[in-house]
Parts: structure tokens; C-alpha cells; sequence
């Protein structure tokens, strides 16, 4: 049976890991490194320190790696706390897509790019990238994957465009999904490379202007450009990258679940706040119907949401692949919390537009959400398709 009941020592440390927060993290939101293209990296750093110093880092991370190897639940009730504030996932390196990248890494990588690539990203000494997307070929769809990879039995050459590459400037260590083509060598297809950023051959042509600023460098538009990769680079088996990024979809669709609970939760804390102290027409706003059951509204949402979350991380730490219910999550979780933070907005009445509370910025930024990690309609479209085969 689910057993909902939050163990002492974990639930102590949801709460050391929310006055942390509050106390430590909060303070930099409105940092001037906070930039239209996320926070920059001597923040990030700096924020890391701090983490560090809490013992905090990184703390989903198999004990093997350094870190207490959470399972998917403890990690549900750990990132809800660090999700109060975008920051607190970023100093805390639990934040995307890092820590996707590092659950992916910690399934399928080998010895030596562990040492290269792993450890140091644990340690938060350097930043991930995950390149998938195309403008003109993977998308929603990643067999339309279009960047190429050709193998003349040493090495790869490969050619082709990617965007919305989080965090693409600045990031020392690339997963990057390419075609294989056909050659005598080695199986062909969708493959996952692991290389090291800043070399020549990866060209990031801009950093796209977006609605969102919580993801340290933005989003990047990257070319490459005869960059050649030695076999070393594969990341596991050729032709198998859509496997393994499956592995990595379902508990990262979930991660980002669990962080933006925690931020629609401050938003709600902010406008009940409002709420009780606002008043209209002779009484707190709180007291009007229509104010409370927005507020009842968001209450029931975030409970849903929360179950919904440690449902699916319950299967997966059971063995489960979780696949139908990690993408019922993802869908319900998103449109949800999305619909919270725009009551909050509406609740804050003119100043929930404004930047006076961080509620403005959780709506802009909770809006991408509903895109990736498989953007709503995607995973309707795999839960209709899995209802239909019974
Ligand atoms: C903030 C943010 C960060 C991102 N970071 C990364 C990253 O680091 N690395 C990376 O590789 N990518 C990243 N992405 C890209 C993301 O993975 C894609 O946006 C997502 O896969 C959708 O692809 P697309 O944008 O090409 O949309 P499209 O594939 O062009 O889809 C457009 C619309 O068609 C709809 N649609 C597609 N198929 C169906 C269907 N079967 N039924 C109904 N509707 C459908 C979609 O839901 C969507 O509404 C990021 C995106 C965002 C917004």
C-alpha cells in the first residue's frame, strides 16, 4: 500500500531545505544577475557555494557519486521545498536541465566520462546541455531528428542546428542527440555524443530572447559545424539515444513537477497574504466568495498536484517505468499549477502584473512548462493512444 506519511528525518530536512531558501537564497531574486537570459554564472556560483556550505548540494545524486542518492518520493518532498524560489533549485544543482543530465549520466555513462563529465557537474563545478531540438527537424517529434553524425570508423563529423538549448553559453559538458548515418562500422541512427563545450565546430549563433528567465544562460540557438567527435564521445550505444532519453524523460518531467509545486505554493502563500489584509467593500478581500474560492481553487490544485507527483514517483521507486502516469503528471501538473499562479495574479489584483512580488515572474516562467519535457497536447496524445490499446 502507498504509505503517505513523511518520514521525521525527511520531513526535518524539507524544512532546513525551505529556511535556507528563505533566509539565504531569497535575498538574490532581485540580484542584477538575474538577467532577461536567466541567472548568470557568477551567481550560479555563488549560489552554489552557499549550498555547499549547508551541506545541500546536489543531493539527489547516488551515494556512489558523493551525493544521498534520494529516491524519486524524497526527492518529490525535497525539490517542493527548493522550488519556493527559481533559485533554489539552481544553488541547490537540482535544477534543469542539470539534473535530468546528471540522472542520465548516472544511468549510461562509462568510467571515463563519469570522471570527465559526472563528477564535476555534481560537484557543480560545471554545466550541462541536453541538445535535442531542431528548428526544422526534432521537436515534439524527436524522429524527425535532422543534425547528422557521419562515421568514417574513427571519428564523427557532425552538421546540423539546434534551438532552445538550455543554457547552451557557457556549459562545459554537451550531450548532443545526431543521426548516425548508415556506415559499416557501427549501428546507425538516433544517437547520444558527450563532449566538451567550447570547441570549435559548436557554434552558438544567439541567445533566444524568451518569456522566461529562471535557467541559468537561457536558451541557446547552436550550429554545428563539421565538429568532429572521436568514437570515445558515444554516450552508451549507437542508435539507441531515444531509448535513453526516454529513461531520462520520465523522472524529469516529473523533477520539474515537483519544482514548480514549490513555486505556486509561494505564489499562493503571497496571495493569501493579500487576501487577508486587502480589503473591499467593508472586509478583508479574502471574505468575498469570489476571492476564497479562487484561494479554495488553488488549494485543492496543489493538493491534486502533490498527489498526482508522489503517485508516480512511488511507482518508479517500486520499479515501475512509470511512463502513462509520469506523463499524466507532467500534463495535469502543468495546465494546473499554470492556472494557480494566474489566480494568484488575479487575486493581487493590478500588482499581481507587477514585479512588487515574485508572483509576476512565477507566471511568466511557469508558462514554458506547458512545453517541454513533451508539451501537453504530446502527452495526451501518448495517453489517448494508450487508453485506445486497452
Ligand atoms: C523553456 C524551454 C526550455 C527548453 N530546453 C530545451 C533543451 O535544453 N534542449 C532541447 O533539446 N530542447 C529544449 N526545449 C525544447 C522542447 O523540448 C520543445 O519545445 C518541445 O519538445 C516541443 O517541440 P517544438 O517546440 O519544436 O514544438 P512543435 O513540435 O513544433 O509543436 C508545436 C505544437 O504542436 C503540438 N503538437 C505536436 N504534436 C502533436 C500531437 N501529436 N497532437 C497534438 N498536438 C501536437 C505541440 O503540442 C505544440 O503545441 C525547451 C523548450 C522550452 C520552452
Amino acid at each position: 500500500m502507498i504509505d503517505f506519511t513523511i518520514p521525521a528525518d525527511l520531513a526535518a530536512e524539507r524544512d532546513r531545505v525551505r529556511q535556507f531558501v528563505i533566509d539565504t537564497i531569497i535575498p538574490f531574486e532581485r540580484d542584477p544577475r538575474v538577467t532577461s537570459h536567466g541567472p548568470n554564472d557568477e551567481l550560479r556560483q555563488e549560489l552554489v557555494e552557499l549550498a555547499r556550505a549547508e551541506k545541500l548540494l546536489t543531493v539527489q545524486a547516488p551515494e556512489e557519486f558523493g551525493g544521498r542518492g534520494l529516491s524519486h518520493v524524497e526527492q518529490a518532498v525535497i525539490y517542493e521545498a527548493a522550488g519556493w524560489s527559481t533559485l533554489g533549485p539552481v544553488a541547490m544543482n537540482c535544477a534543469a536541465p542539470d539534473e535530468g543530465n546528471m540522472y542520465l549520466l548516472s544511468k549510461i555513462a562509462n568510467r571515463e566520462q563519469v570522471e570527465q563529465h559526472l563528477i564535476p557537474a555534481i560537484n557543480g563545478h560545471r554545466r550541462t546541455v541536453f541538445a535535442m531540438t531542431e528548428p526544422y527537424g526534432a521537436g515534439s517529434d524527436p524522429n524527425q531528428l535532422a543534425t547528422e553524425a557521419v562515421f568514417d570508423g574513427e571519428n564523427f563529423t557532425v552538421n546540423g542546428r539546434k534551438w532552445l538549448i538550455t543554457g547552451a553559453d557557457g556549459a562545459k559538458t554537451w550531450i548532443i542527440m545526431a543521426r548516425v548515418a548508415p556506415n559499416p562500422h557501427i549501428p546507425d541512427g538516433p544517437t547520444l555524443f558527450l563532449t566538451e563545450g567550447g570547441q570549435p565546430g559548436i557554434v552558438i549563433e544567439r541567445t533566444m530572447n524568451t518569456m522566461d528567465r529562471n535557467y541559468v544562460g537561457g536558451h541557446g540557438v547552436v550550429r554545428f559545424e563539421n565538429l568532429v567527435l572521436p568514437k570515445s564521445s558515444l554516450l552508451g550505444e549507437s542508435g539507441q539515444a531515444l531509448r535513453y532519453a526516454q529513461l531520462r524523460l520520465a523522472p524529469a518531467r516529473l523533477t520539474h513537477c515537483m519544482r514548480w509545486l514549490g513555486a505556486a505554493e509561494r505564489a499562493q502563500s503571497i496571495a493569501v497574504e493579500y487576501a487577508r489584509t486587502r480589503t473591499a467593500f467593508g472586509k478583508p478581500i479574502g471574505e468575498h466568495q469570489g476571492v476564497s474560492f479562487m484561494l479554495a481553487d488553488n488549494e485543492v490544485a496543489l493538493h491534486q498536484c502533490r498527489l498526482t507527483i508522489w503517485h508516480a514517483c512511488w511507482l518508479m521507486d517500486n520499479g515501475a517505468k512509470a511512463r502513462h502516469e509520469s506523463s499524466m503528471a507532467k500534463s495535469f501538473v502543468s495546465e494546473e499549477l499554470f492556472k494557480v499562479a494566474d489566480r494568484c495574479v488575479q487575486v493581487l489584483g493590478g500588482i499581481g502584473i507587477s514585479d512588487e512580488t515574485v508572483v509576476e515572474m512565477i507566471f511568466r516562467d511557469m508558462r514554458a512548462f506547458r512545453l517541454y519535457d513533451g508539451p501537453t497536447e504530446v502527452h495526451k496524445y501518448a495517453i489517448g493512444r494508450q487508453v485506445l490499446r486497452g
